[in-house]
């Protein structure tokens, strides 16, 4: 399966655009969704060093790739790109205030359990019910590479941990047990046998 090719693509971009010029002319891209089986979605993500121009154009990338899908969240992994990055909007855009950045995040706390349905960009066509945190508190960077903290309950709580899992090469599927995870595994294999998948 391909990997986004995320470094090389953005490193001829540079090469070729003056500086002076590359805010304009660096266009947003809607990256391809890596799928369970894809190496970078099975492999703990790296943290970034600095929230540099190139960062912020993947997290832009990110963005736009997570609403054209749609989806309330997207893991660095998912596109290709091994950093401990992930962007979340439970409103899916209708909230402006609803779109959150984060760059390296840790938990600094987490409260309760709730089971309710989920599902994954990387896993299109299957859910299942998962036990998450009711709470959590996150702290990490945002795209301005200025510390934050954010608390999200009920589904900004899931979506946080979620994509956290992302970030240690975790998807849902792998925290199902028994029957139910080898169900959708077997599901899966049989998809991408018959190149549909
Ligand atoms: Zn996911």
């Amino acid at each position: 399966m391909a990997s986004g090719g995320w470094s090389t693509a953005s490193q001829i971009r540079i090469l070729r655009v003056p500086r002076v010029l590359r805010a304009s002319a660096v266009t947003v891209m809607i990256r391809p969704i890596l799928r369970y089986g894809a190496s970078p979605l099975h492999e703990p993500a790296l943290p970034v060093d600095a929230v540099t121009p190139d960062v912020q154009r993947l997290i832009d990338d990110m963005i736009e790739t997570m609403y054209a899908a749609p989806g309330v969240g997207l893991a660095a992994p998912q596109i290709g790109v091994p950093l401990r990055i992930f962007v979340v909007d439970v409103s899916v855009g209708r909230d402006p205030a609803g779109l959150i950045v984060m760059v390296n995040p840790e938990f600094i706390e987490r409260d309760g359990t709730q089971f309710e349905e989920e599902g994954c960009l990387s896993v299109p066509g299957f859910n299942a019910t998962v036990m998450r945190p009711t709470r959590v508190v996150v702290k990490g960077l945002d795209r301005a590479g200025a510390e934050q903290l954010r608390e999200g309950t009920a589904l900004l709580a899931r979506a946080f941990q979620h994509e956290m899992d992302h970030l240690d090469g975790t998807l849902f599927v792998d925290r199902l047990r028994g029957i139910k995870r080898d169900l959708i595994v077997r599901r899966i294999k049989k998809l991408s046998r018959a190149g549909k998948w």
